[in-house]
Order: structure tokens, then sequence, then C-alpha cells
């Protein structure tokens, strides 16, 4: 089976993850987490990285440290990872479901304002499958509305607007280090920010709230979110080789694109966005299946047969129990109805796209 992501750790982590375990400091104390902070910090080029135990945790202790609570509303966009719209409702704040756009599939600007109401604190927009949203859009509005920003960059490490990396570009930007993601420390999250306060209010919500100069003295109800002393080991490892993992992902793209581009103008396919104003690292290199209704389905089926494995796109936030809603949201429901997420692995070689390029021709009848 081609699967459609896989982990590429080699010599170098396992070289540090050893040290790490040597060395004895196997928890959250240690020379790693520092520097994988400072280090991803510094590549992304924010003052501030807090690392976390995983990418969710990272988008509520932003949302946390930024004082999101009960009462509190926080709009997120419909098309996104489940998480999103969790990390709102742990703080007991309401997530408000935008729609996305078509043309990167990250929340559409233009709705945003309608869904401002007087209780409204903050925005999540998610770089989706590694394409950045649109940042010079989003953030004027946010601003005019004194609303707080958290960037949940989840999927897009290394993504960028002209020359910027995402996550440096509102208050707080987020990012998981999940197994399937661009870079992985197994498990693993983080915070960036280039606000020293909020870093600092970040680091002690980690703890469990614990005063920086005072041992067991919890001036607040914190949590335990802390990232490990192996984990970092294995992040600083793979920091290492963030560009090659960026580079062949974008690699992957374009061999896609060269081999699917003219089924684009027919209207049999929608491939993935990249926008003028964006470097897109495409976490996963999605299409869009037209045509028929559950054609989608048909060729994730048919593709599996060979050898090929694919995901769906996520099912949108308001079509879930927890956060169903009677309104439609058409451009998150017809992104979710058509793409899937093909092999983007960065194992990934050049005649495996060939092989899974030419079965997706063969499938829709091209
Ligand atoms: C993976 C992901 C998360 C959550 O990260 P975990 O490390 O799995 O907790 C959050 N948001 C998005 C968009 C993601 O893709």
């Amino acid at each position: 089976m081609i699967p459609v992501a896989e982990p590429w750790i080699g010599e170098e982590e396992l070289q540090l993850v050893m040290e790490a375990v040597k060395s004895g400091w196997v928890s959250s104390s240690g020379r790693f987490v520092t520097e994988f902070e400072e280090r991803f910090a510094a590549y992304c080029g924010a003052r501030c990285g807090v690392a976390t135990s995983n990418g969710t945790a990272a988008l509520h202790l932003a949302l946390a440290a930024l004082g999101i609570g009960p009462g509190d509303e926080v709009i997120v966009p419909a098309l996104t990872f489940v998480a999103t719209a969790n990390a709102v409702t742990f703080t007991g704040a309401r997530p408000v479901i935008v729609d996305v756009c078509m043309d990167n599939w990250g929340l559409d600007a233009e709705q945003l304002e309608a869904a401002i109401t007087p209780r409204t604190r903050a925005i999540i927009p998610v770089h989706l499958y590694g394409h950045p949203c649109n940042m010079d859009a989003i953030m004027p509005v946010a601003r005019a509305s004194g609303l707080f920003v958290v960037e949940d960059a989840a999927e897009a490490h290394g993504a960028e607007i002209r020359g910027r990396k995402v996550g440096t570009l509102a208050d707080v930007g987020c990012f998981s280090f999940y197994g399937n993601k661009i870079m992985t420390t197994g498990e693993g999250g983080m915070c960036l920010t280039n606000d020293p306060a909020l870093a600092q209010r970040m680091r002690v919500l980690r703890g469990h709230g614990m005063s920086a100069d005072r041992k067991y003295w919890h001036e607040v109800v914190g949590f335990n979110y802390r990232m490990t002393n192996l984990q970092a080991a294995l992040g600083v490892a793979q920091l290492g080789k963030l560009d090659r993992l960026v580079e062949k992902k974008r690699q992957i793209a374009q061999w896609y694109a060269e081999r699917l581009k003219d089924l684009e103008a027919p209207g049999i396919l929608g491939l993935h966005p990249e926008a003028a104003w964006a470097r897109c690292v495409y976490w996963m290199y999605s299409i869009l299946v037209k045509g028929e209704p559950g054609e989608a389905t048909r060729l994730m089926a048919e593709l599996a047969t060979r050898g090929i494995e694919t995901r769906p796109f996520f099912v949108p936030m308001h079509l879930l129990p927890p956060y169903r809603l009677d309104t439609r949201l058409p451009v998150a429901e017809t992104l979710y109805s058509q793409g899937i997420n093909l092999p983007s692995g960065t194992r990934l070689e050049e005649d495996q796209v060939d092989w899974i390029a030419s079965s997706v021709r063969q499938v829709l009848g091209r």
C-alpha cells in the first residue's frame, strides 16, 4: 500500500533520541526542549516558542493564555480538523463556524465581519492542507474589532505569505508535530509568539500553573501540557531537515500537477491551489473530484484496490454532532464532497506518482 503520509526518520533522529535517553532526562527537563523551542521559533522568525505535548494542547494553551473563557465566542473555519473547534470548547467559549473560500480552502475573510458579535474575542484561521489563509484580509478585520488571532498552523510548517512564515503573522501560531505532519516529534506541538509576556503566561499554564520563582505556588489552575525531552530530541533532528521535507512536498505537488492539470479546464478535477501571494507546503496533496456526487468516494475505493491509500477531506464542523448547525455552508460542503488527499509522504518516488496519476485518470475514464 502507498501510504498518504509517512515520517522520514533517519540516523540523526536515532542519535539525538538515544542521547536524550542516555542522559536520563526523559521527562520535560533536559537540554532538548529549550533547544527545540529556540530553533523552531528562529526558523519561523518568531521571538518565543513554547513546546507542548501535542497540537491540540498548543491551541488550548494559546486560548487560555489569552483569557478566552465562558461567554466568549471564537470564530473557526467550517473546514478543519476537529481539534480547532474542540480547543475553543475546552475553554468554555463557543466556536462560531464560518465558511471557507474556494481560492485557498481557508477562512473566508469576506464572511468574517458578519460573524462578529459583541461576544467575539478571537479568530482561528487554519492553514489547511499546507496552504496559507489570506492573512492580509483577515488581520485588518480582526484588528478593527479588537480581536485576538491564533493561527492554526498544524498543517503548514514552513508555508509562507510573501516570504513570511505562517505561525508568526498573528498573536500566537500553533503547530502540531503528530506522526503524519510535515515534521514530527511522535506527538507534540508548539506555540509561537512575539510577545514574551504572553509566552511566559503560556509556560506557567503549561506546567500546572506553577509560579516560575516559587516552587509549588500555583496562582492559577494550569495544565500538564509539557513536551518531553525525548520528543524534543526528535524535533531538533527533524527541524534540521525541515527545508528538505518542504522541498519534497513541493516536488510531489509539481509531479501531480504535471500529470493531472489537463483535467482542470474540462471541469473533471480541481487541483490543489497555490495563490500568487502564497508558498504552499502541500501537507497532503489534494484534488477535487468534480462530476457526479459520489465520484470522489468511488475513486478512493478504486485506488484502494490498486494499493493506493487516500483520505477524504475533513467532515465540516457544522455537520458533526457536537457542532451541528441548520445553516448550509456551501463551500465547505462542496470541498468535503469532492476533496480527497492523495499519497504525499516524503518518501514517495516519481514513478509512484506516475502510477497514482495514471490510476486516477483510468478510474475517471481519462
Ligand atoms: C493535526 C491538527 C491539529 C491537532 O494536532 P494534534 O497534535 O494531533 O493534537 C489541530 N489542527 C489541525 C488543523 C490539525 O491538522
